[in-house]
């Protein structure tokens, strides 16, 4: 399939492999990937099965379903329950985990909620039901936040008033600052995300090599990409340089996407303080309403309180979430955690890292009777 198998191809993937291990020096190098779907391509492909063993490979709070805290799908699904509305949200939101139910389960229990593609099937649905109140749960990064923007803009431009967004928008640059100014970290290089850069570009991420002195590269989703990105970011930790790199030309400009970047700032500003799955509070890193479409904010609408729950018992999301600890190490894992039955967002999403190493490692091994786990 064109756009797919030049970058599957055997040859070039093991040529790249080959490249990166005679380039490795004699010492580590600790690469986080910020994307979930970078993590779910490496364990899909095998991909870290190709490095060098002093490559170390951590994965980053990419994942915009699992970056959510608990409480903030209790907050949605209390929402739901002591309002009469109808309740939409993105498929892989449906199967995450509250502290005491996820929205699947909460909608068999007979609320009204319904899982879209786009927040614009949640406007349709406003539309086609002009006596019911209409909540879109808006999650993600600033790849998912332009079309809730614009969606928000069209329902002020038609004058709909039975539809309302429950903002959970984040942002990529804060938590990565985080990680950088966090001790526990030690890293020596990024694989930037290539969906969010496609919207943002490579300004937001200046202050990596700027202020902290270490290499991004940002980088597709296929098997050769990664594994050039890798390569890449060895010559340049080689170097001592430390720059912000685009190996995804095809999809990622410079610049970024200028309208959908407008279309963000015009309908929302940055909150004060956000908290996030394994990083806590950090300042700035989400995004709100403004004033002037005030009116389609569910959280000023129904006057959303805030919700703090721990994560479930033996359960370590967080630190899986942010690379302190690989998904094999939970001990729920595989026992009383599974795609079929989650603990934690991180096994629901398809970009979260335990869903991507269990079906791509524990699954595969368990069936073919290792029992590596
Ligand atoms: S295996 Fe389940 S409980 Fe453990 S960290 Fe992953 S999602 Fe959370």
């Amino acid at each position: 399939m064109r756009f797919i198998d030049e970058y599957r191809n055997p040859e070039l993937i093991l040529k790249l492999s080959r490249q990166i291990k005679q380039e490795v020096a004699d010492r580590s190098y600790r690469l986080m990937e910020i994307c979930g779907g970078h993590t779910h391509s490496i364990y899909r492909f095998g991909i870290h099965e190709l490095l060098p063993q002093n490559i170390e490979l951590i994965h980053g709070p990419g994942c915009p379903v699992c970056v959510l805290p608990l409480g903030k799908v209790d907050e949605a699904l209390e929402l739901v329950q002591s309002n009469d509305v109808i309740f939409t949200a993105f498929g892989d939101v449906m199967r995450v985990p509250g502290s005491k139910q996820s929205p699947f389960e909460v909608k068999a229990k007979g609320a009204d909620i319904r899982m879209v593609y786009s927040p614009t099937d949640a406007l349709k649905i406003a539309l086609e039901h002009p006596d019911k109140d209409v909540v879109f749960f808006a999650i993600g990064f600033e790849t998912t936040a332009p079309s809730t923007a614009l969606t928000i803009k069209q329902a002020h431009d038609l004058g709909v008033s039975n539809f309302s967004v429950f903002c959970n928008h984040v942002t990529v640059g804060p938590p990565l600052r985080s990680i950088l100014e966090s001790e526990f970290f030690d890293l020596d290089g990024f694989v930037g995300p290539g969906h969010v850069s496609t919207v943002i570009g490579l300004d937001p991420y200046r202050f990596v090599a700027e202020e902290f002195s270490r290499p991004i590269v940002v980088s597709g989703f296929e098997p050769t990409d990664i594994l050039e990105s890798i390569l890449w970011l060895v010559r340049l930790i080689n170097a001592g340089a430390a720059s912000v790199e685009n190996q995804y030309v095809r999809a990622v400009k410079s610049e970024g996407n200028l309208a959908a970047l407008a279309a963000m700032d015009e309908v929302f500003e940055e909150r004060p303080s956000f908290e996030w799955r394994g990083l806590g509070y950090i300042d700035s890193s989400a995004l709100r309403i403004k004033d002037t479409y005030i009116r389609y904010d569910a959280e000023v609408r129904y006057k959303v309180k805030q919700i703090c729950s721990p994560d479930p018992e033996g359960a370590i999301c967080g630190e899986v979430l942010v690379g302190k600890k690989k998904p094999e190490d939970c001990p729920l894992l595989g026992v009383t955690c599974s795609p079929e039955y989650p603990v934690g967002a991180l096994m629901v999403s398809s970009e979260g890292a335990c869903s991507a190493y269990y079906t791509y490692v524990h699954r595969r091994s368990t069936r073919s009777g290792s029992g590596v786990s």
